[in-house]
């Protein structure tokens, strides 16, 4: 077997893995240091070589490392420039990031780097590693191992995934599903693409294309929006509420999380609201996408009568993508003005995977 020398990039955003405690017990983010201790002993592991760098501003400027209930819009931006500028370089990535938003950063990631034929994991922990029966060792560990498959043993996955307990996702079918398990994502609507534990297996079927199939990468596809506003339907809310949420704020784009398979109240017209709200504001709100706010499932909208007010040309099917995917896609849509001319277009499209379809 061909033992190529990789080189990897490992960015460190932040999150539990690299946490530290305060003399008062909370955890907040560090510098990383047991990382950096950690890294030579990794190295030998690997036989390639790993560099950690902190998140970079492309002017050099470091975005230092923190919860992920930090990381938004701007961070998305950063990281995939990062990836972009530093991809010649490099021959896979692993980002540490925290879990909480994880899920997001992933699916933000999956749509910027649509073009990327290199490997990017993204990891963090449960507990830090700093600590004793952290998860944040394996975790780090098997992320490096999948970033590291260049010329080596397993088929190459060349896109946006979670590596975390042992299980590869696909990024923007990943869900945060425990907040105390090592066990902590799932992908309710799609196959997993790997079981790393014990026995390293990529289900080579899941390939979402061959590395060598990838126009260029370029920065044409960074952008994120942050006036985007993620809603759960919930019994009693009404359009009207809604509709002065919309006209009282900069928001360009709702995703809202409608019941089952696609219904919603007589007193929450979807299809009103939107009509509405883009008469009130001069066409500045573009668009809702409706996904479904059950874990596992899909919309049929035309199943029920109760589904007519979802109805809409700007009213985008979400199918079976998860509620972080349809809120990053759409961030990322009208993150740019070539992307946002075609919306209905690009929404309506699966374009990396996210959702089940064309
Ligand atoms: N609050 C942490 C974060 O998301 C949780 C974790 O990393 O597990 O940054």
């Amino acid at each position: 077997m061909n033992q190529s020398s990789n080189k990897i990039l490992v960015i460190n955003t932040g999150g539990t893995i690299t946490m530290a405690a305060k003399a008062s017990g909370e955890l907040q983010a560090s510098k990383g240091e047991v990382l950096v201790e950690l890294i030579e002993d990794l190295t030998s592991d690997l036989c390639s070589k790993i560099e950690v760098k902190p998140l970079q501003l492309s002017n050099g400027e470091v975005i230092g490392t923190s919860d992920s209930s930090e990381i938004g819009p701007t961070h998305y931006n950063a990281m995939a420039e990062m990836i972009i500028r530093e991809n010649d370089d490099y021959d896979g990535f692993v980002i540490l990031h925290g879990t909480d938003t994880m899920s997001y950063t992933a699916s933000a990631l999956s749509f910027a780097l649509a073009q990327n034929n290199k490997p990017v994991v993204i990891t963090g922990a449960q507990v830090p590693l700093s600590k004793p029966g952290s998860d944040g060792l394996q975790n780090l560990r098997l992320a490096l191992f999948v970033a590291d498959q260049a010329g080596k043993s397993l088929p190459q996955l060349t896109e946006v995934m979670i590596c975390f307990a042992g299980q590869l996702f696909r990024g923007n079918r990943s869900r945060k599903s425990s907040t105390r398990s090592a066990i902590g994502f799932s992908t309710p609507n799609a196959q997993i693409l790997g079981e790393l534990f014990p026995v390293p297996t990529i289900f080579a079927e899941q390939l979402r294309r061959q590395p060598n199939s990838y126009p260029p990468l370029n920065s044409d596809s960074l952008g994120f929006s942050d006036k985007v506003l993620s809603i759960n339907l919930s019994p009693g809310f009404s359009g009207e509420m809604l509709l002065k949420i919309i006209e009282g704020s900069d928001i360009e784009g709702l995703v809202v999380r409608v019941f089952g398979s696609g219904t919603a109240p007589n007193n929450f017209n979807l299809a009103e609201v939107v009509k509405e709200a883009k008469q009130r504001t001069g066409d500045r709100f573009k668009c809702a996408v409706i996904v479904t706010d059950v874990y596992n499932g899909s919309l049929d909208i035309m199943r029920y009568a109760a589904g007519k007010n979802l109805r809409s040309e700007f009213i985008i099917d979400g199918r079976d993508m998860t509620p972080e995917a349809a809120t990053t896609k759409l961030m990322w849509v009208l993150g740019s003005t070539e992307r946002k001319k075609q919306l209905v277009k690009i929404l309506g499209t699966a374009i990396c995977g996210e959702m089940s379809g064309q």
